[in-house]
């Protein structure tokens, strides 16, 4: 039995009327319940794409990073526990002196945690004040007690702040620091001024209720019972099952087990058919994502002659996936920005990226110089560097098996830093957005009109007939 499957360059969106100005576009969307994106898109589970770098970088603009699994369990939770780290809002287990301490010991756990300011408690946790490096400076006798000197008329706030209740505060008392207390008194957090700051440069960030950045992990059926009680330790929003074929026993009995033992929304797949959504719907899966074989370093289609072209498997996947309100994510084969809001308008909530992400200044492949330019590395999780290191249950290669790969490993042209770059990819969304009349992802979820297109016409959609000179921050050839 035959079906028509197609691919992004094969489908165009229909421009339709519009009252909608790209600007004005509302791009949150939802990756899985109870976790909303500022932009769609989430970066790659691969070790040339995502770790902790990278998913700071990705978040702090409204997306989020998966941290990839080539990692060993303990290093991975590592990195993530540094991505929550990053944007501190509230510091819910501040370092405190007991107020029967002496300078001396204030001066001590200053230099050990490299901080500038100690909430001060009693036995039962309650704030009598705080010691500051103001404080510190001029105090000359380090056997004084930290009551002598600490500084006793306190600016708090109670109870769960808001971003804007604490910036007050900050405003009004010139402060740099800032105990959050329950209603006995009680030290719950701190808020610092150099967080908000952080908060102030990035208000599109996409952050958990406690404002810290959103990541996650890829994990494997394998592996979940040793990397998930240290990821979730680490703070880690959602996992990712990173698999080549979600819809397989390991997989879906995976998913079921998780859902059932793990308090985490878990992302399951690749699948690339109605029926593999379904399943991994059925076993518990959050959100699924799609793709089997798209991607720019994949070798699967070729090796192994299955797959389904990527907007086909979108389309189809996410309306079954829509019985169920469960989202979708389109993971591989995005070239352009323009494939963003196809992949959207196909049915995802989020695109996944990999190739247009690896030549980022924050990705962590090395650079490397050829003729003249700068490149960085990028290869599959399925490519033979890769299974090397450890990728090989991605594809059911065993440990002792002799590698068959699924990917490549290759180069991409060096484009900078993530945030310009990103600009210029969620631009392209909504100018997309503008020309069909929709001002939220929900709108071009549903909106679904596409024109298919000929060989020719993809000809005449990318620039012919002509030399390009000048290259576009958002069009290359490589
Ligand atoms: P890209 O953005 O088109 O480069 O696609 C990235 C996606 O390709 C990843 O998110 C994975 O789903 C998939 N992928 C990564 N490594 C391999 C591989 O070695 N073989 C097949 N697919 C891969």
């Amino acid at each position: 039995m035959f079906s028509e499957g197609l691919s992004y360059d094969d489908v165009l969106l229909l421009p339709g009327y519009s009252e909608v100005l790209p600007k004005d576009c509302n791009i949150q969307t939802m990756l899985c319940s109870g976790i909303n994106l500022n932009i769609p898109v989430i970066s790659a589970a691969m070790d040339t794409v995502t770790e902790e770098k990278f998913a700071i970088a990705i978040a702090l603009e409204g997306g989020a990073g998966v941290i990839h699994r080539n990692l060993s369990p303990d290093e991975q939770a590592a990195q993530v526990a540094n991505v929550k780290r990053f944007l501190n809002w509230i510091i819910d287990s501040p370092v405190t002196v007991p107020q029967n301490a002496h300078v001396s010991d204030v001066r001590q756990l200053v230099l050990k945690h490299g901080i500038s300011g100690l909430p001060v408690v009693d036995n039962n946790g309650i704030l009598k004040g705080i010691i500051t490096n103001r404080d510190l400076r001029f105090c000359k006798d380090d056997s004084l007690s930290v009551t002598d000197v600490m500084t006793n008329e306190l600016v708090v706030v109670t109870g769960e702040p808001t971003v804007d209740k604490a910036m007050e505060k900050f405003y009004e008392y010139r402060i740099e620091k800032l105990p959050v207390v329950d209603k006995d008194g009680k030290l719950t957090g701190l808020i610092t001024v150099t967080d908000m700051e952080k908060h102030e440069n990035f208000p599109n960030a996409a952050i958990d209720k406690s404002g810290r950045l959103l990541v996650g992990a890829a994990i494997s059926p394998q592996d979940y019972s040793i990397r998930l009680p240290l990821l979730i330790k680490a703070k880690v929003d959602f996992v990712v099952i990173d698999t080549a074929h979600g819809d397989s026993k390991n997989v879906i009995e995976a998913v079921r087990k998780i859902k059932k033992e793990f308090d985490i929304p878990v992302i399951g797949g690749n699948v690339a058919t109605r029926e593999g959504t379904k399943n991994l719907i059925k076993a518990g899966a959050d959100a699924v994502k799609i793709g089997i074989g798209p991607g720019s370093i994949c070798t699967t289609r070729v090796i192994a002659g299955i797959g389904v072209p990527q907007f086909t498997a979108v389309l189809e996947c996410a309306e079954e996936a829509a019985k169920s309100n469960i989202p979708v994510i389109a993971d591989g084969g995005i070239k352009f920005s323009g494939d963003i809001t196809k992949a959207i308008g196909a049915g995802a909530n989020v695109v996944m990226i990999g190739n247009l992400f690896a030549g980022l200044k924050e990705s962590p492949g090395s650079e490397i110089i050829f003729d003249g330019r700068i490149y960085k590395e990028y290869r599959g999780m399925g490519s033979m560097g890769a299974l090397a290191d450890g990728a090989g249950d991605r594809y059911q290669i065993g440990k002792d098996e002799e590698p068959v790969p699924e990917g490549i490993e290759g180069r991409v042209p060096y484009k900078g830093e993530l945030r310009s770059y990103m600009n210029q990819l969620v631009a392209g969304l909504r100018k997309g957005m503008g020309y069909c009349g929709c001002s939220t992802i929900e709108e071009l979820k549903k909106y679904r009109k596409f024109v298919k297109i000929t060989a020719s016409g993809l000809r005449e959609s990318h620039p012919h007939d002509v030399q390009i000179t000048q290259e576009a921050p958002n069009y290359s050839r490589q």
